[in-house]
């Protein structure tokens, strides 16, 4: 059906609607998979400063007292040994992360809260540290209290007496990292590095920096103390990938879903149809009938019009035809009865009581349950007695003969004539029109059209004609362009003539204007 084919043009196609939605659902799907993807990075990098900080601050308070508790001790450098080595272990034993103090001199260690006197030179215990600096820290892999356990060790040069200072090794207590693993799960290890000596939560034993794998997620130091930790983490962890996956999956899901039903159910014509009627995008326009003998309008035709927002005008052959489909041929013709008796009272005054109002009826309405009651009320809601409604109705609705009969016998029972509309080219109903009583025929422009030229279309129209006469019925001939069209057909006794030759359809200002400036009289008469 063209008409279909026209329509189309201005509505999408269901597999349209299909695969725009899934393209569009893809698209979601890429943005909102790619958008959670990165947020999950950009939370999982600042958690990952976080950390960073958070260790480091630990760090600054854990040196910062032990720098203290070293400057505590700085007086009993200078003392034996025997005096102060129950001040010694009662420091170390109230500080739990500190395994043992040792009081330095001249780079003996001489004194230790653990043992007590002693004579050990700092090159032998531990030739990592720099006792020239006033601070120095180092990893060893054990002391000889606790051979096997690595540790950091700690000097703290006496700033007062030369040569003398606090040395201390310290309980590497990993418990703090452990907390801050748990709490970041994506964090896969850590590492102690001092000097070229590292500490790792991989291992016990004691590594070097070579052996540590290159690029540390992040990596928190001290400004005053020569201890960094080196944080190893995944920037991309498979749980955000998996999530970011999830996430684009759903909103791809969601958003195909809500653009399917969008476009088929919100943007479906046949809502479209509704929303133009509630939204009065749809207007009646009027075409003259002209009098072929007396050259005067006897009457008009109502045709309706639909300018929609977007699509533009969208001609009725394609609205009708999906109205029908879309079993909305019932109330878009009840807004177009709506539409003429507001336009009635102003029709009236320009048109003499029995002029002829033409109205098309699509033929799935003649069928309607509400049929009746839409004719009764549209009637009872034009000016009483004043125009001859002439309900237009196609060739192929004839063909329902049984149901016709009835419904054309109520319709001239309640007053209205019946005009057979675009005779010629429908599965020719012309045995039909004998049984039926109806007073116009309207000729389809079709035949017009060829009307001059070398066709065999003459002689059918002659028999037309004389078909229509011996039917008792009225002919009226449309789509009449030109003055040769319409001289040929006034010589055939055509009753009526409708067309561009006499006026396009008007609107009812254009109507009233035309009628106003006297020009209707005129124009038809320099058609004669
Ligand atoms: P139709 O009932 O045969 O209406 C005549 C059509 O011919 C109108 O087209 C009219 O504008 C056009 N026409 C008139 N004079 C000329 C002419 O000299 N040359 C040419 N080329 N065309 C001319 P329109 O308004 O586009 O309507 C097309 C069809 O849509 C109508 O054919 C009718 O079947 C249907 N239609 C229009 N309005 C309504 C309506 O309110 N209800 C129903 N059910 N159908 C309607
Ligand atoms: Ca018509
Ligand atoms: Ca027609």
């Amino acid at each position: 059906m063209p008409s279909k084919k026209i329509f189309a043009r201005y509505f999408s196609s269901p597999r349209q609607i299909a695969s725009f939605s899934i393209l569009f659902a893809l698209l979601s799907a890429l943005l909102f998979g790619g958008i959670t993807s990165l947020v999950l990075h950009n939370k999982r990098e600042s958690s990952y400063d976080v950390l960073a900080r958070d260790i480091r601050s630990y760090l600054r308070h854990f040196f910062e007292d032990l720098h203290a508790t070293a400057d505590g001790i700085q007086a009993l450098t200078v003392a034996d040994c025997k005096l102060v080595t129950g001040e010694l272990t009662s420091r170390a034993a109230f500080n739990v992360n500190v395994r043992a103090f040792l009081l330095i001199n001249d780079g003996i260690a001489y004194c230790s809260s653990a043992t007590g006197s002693m004579h050990m030179t700092m090159k032998d215990l531990m030739p990592d540290i720099d006792l020239t600096k006033n601070v120095d820290l180092a990893i060893m892999s054990g002391t000889p209290m606790m051979p096997g356990k690595p540790t950091i060790a700690a000097w703290f040069k006496n700033s007062a007496v030369d040569g003398r200072g606090v040395f201390t090794t310290l309980n590497v207590n990993l418990t703090p990292y452990l907390l801050f693993t748990a709490r970041q799960s994506q964090v896969m290890s850590m590492a102690i590095v001092v000097g070229d000596k590292v500490l790792t939560t991989l291992s016990p034993e004691l590594q070097f920096t070579r052996t540590l794998p290159p690029d540390p997620t992040r990596i928190a130091s001290l400004s005053n103390y020569p201890i960094q930790i080196y944080i190893y983490g995944t920037a991309w962890p498979s749980e955000d990938i998996q999530l970011s996956i999830l996430a684009g999956l759903i909103f791809g899901l969601l958003s195909g879903v809500m653009c399917s039903y969008f476009l088929s159910v919100r943007m479906r014509p046949g809502k479209e149809i509704l929303t133009g009627i509630k939204r009065e995008q749809f207007y009646v326009v009027y075409q003259p009938v002209v009098d072929a003998e007396a050259l005067k309008m006897q009457g008009i035709e109502a045709l309706m019009r639909w300018e929609h927002p977007t699509a533009g005008m969208i001609p009725p052959d394609a609205f009708i035809a999906f109205a029908e489909a879309q079993q909305l041929i019932v109330p878009l013709t009840r807004h177009l009865f709506e539409l003429i008796a507001r336009d009635a009272t102003q029709l009236q005054d320009i048109f003499p009581p029995g002029a002829k109002l033409g109205i098309n009826l699509a033929p799935s309405h003649l069928h309607a349950p509400s049929f009746k009651d839409d004719i009764l009320a549209f009637a009872a809601s034009l000016p009483p007695d004043h125009f001859q409604i002439v309900f237009e109705i196609t060739e192929r609705d004839m063909l329902k003969e049984k149901e016709a009969v009835g419904i054309f016998a109520w319709l001239h029972d309640q007053g209205f004539e019946l005009a057979v509309d675009d005779f010629g080219t429908g599965h020719s109903a012309l045995i039909y029109l004998e049984r039926f009583t109806l007073e116009y025929l309207k000729i389809d422009q079709g035949f017009v059209n060829s009307i001059g030229l070398e066709t065999v279309t003459a002689p059918v129209l002659d028999a037309v004609l004389t078909l229509a006469k011996r039917l008792n019925m009225a002919t009226v001939a449309e789509g009449v362009e030109t003055r040769e069209q319409a001289k040929w057909l006034i010589d055939r006794g055509v009753n009526f003539l409708q067309g561009y030759y006499f006026s396009r359809p008007l609107t009812l200002r254009q109507l009233i204007s035309w009628h106003q400036s006297g020009q209707d009289d005129d124009a038809l008469k320099n058609a004669h």
